[in-house]
């Protein structure tokens, strides 16, 4: 098992459905070992940019005290297809470093072409719980670099079975994200293994979406942050 920091790049605050505060989250992922965290509140045209204020103040102002790296992102969430590459574009011009799409999971009526258009935006980062996903939109997240998501949220994880027969033969980067909502959800890398494992990943393919692959997410978007 990968013995690195967890690194989980898609969570909620209360800045949208979440429970807890973000300072919570810092504090309860710095204390389970985290190596980096990402709060990706739920997003649209209507709170983008408060959404991102409150999350990139605390990044420059609130961050002291925290022994975690802290990526402040959004989950853009039932946003017709067509907005969603112009609101990525806005949400990093924001200073959101992490950009997550809520994607066609099966759990909900999320508007078909919403896979799709996550993938075809550089803007966009990762491609959350997408569902039924083809091979060609697999195909188009490895063109566009755009990261796929194996769930533990109950629900969204229906089709991670799926996701890893469709997205390892296609070269797609997969993790293993939360979706966080209540301190119940966090998981250490020992739970996130079993997330791996139960979608059928090898344990040397687990070992690297556990490990590199979010360690690669994590780095371009703190890398990003560096030069803001
Ligand atoms: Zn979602
Ligand atoms: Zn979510």
């Amino acid at each position: 098992m990968d013995k690195s920091g967890r690194i989980d790049l898609h969570t909620h605050s209360f800045l949208s459905d979440g429970v807890l505060l973000p300072s919570e989250m810092l504090r309860r992922a710095e204390a389970m070992g985290y190596a980096a965290l990402a709060i990706t509140d739920h997003a649209d045209i209507s709170n983008l940019e408060e959404i991102a204020a409150q999350l990139v103040r605390l990044y420059r102002e609130g961050l002291a005290g925290f022994g975690v790296a802290f990526i402040p992102g959004v989950e853009l969430t039932h946003v017709p297809p067509e907005q969603i590459a112009p609101l990525a574009r806005r949400a990093k011009r924001l200073g959101i470093r992490l950009v997550v799409v809520h994607g066609e999971t099966p759990v909900e009526p999320v508007a078909p072409g919403t896979n799709r258009a996550a993938e075809q935006c550089r803007d966009v980062d990762i491609l959350a719980h997408p569902g039924f996903i083809t091979e060609e939109e697999a195909a188009l997240a490895v063109a566009n670099d755009v990261t796929l998501e194996l769930s533990a949220r109950g629900g969204h994880n229906m089709t991670n079975g799926h996701l890893v027969r469709i997205a390892q033969p296609a070269g797609a980067r997969l993790v293993v994200n939360t979706d966080m909502h209540s301190p119940g959800d966090m998981m250490d890398q020992a739970r996130a293994w079993k997330v791996a494992l139960g979608a059928g990943l090898t344990e040397a393919e687990a070992e690297a979406v556990l490990g590199a692959n979010a360690q690669a997410v994590a780095a371009r978007a703190l890398r990003r942050l560096r030069t803001v």
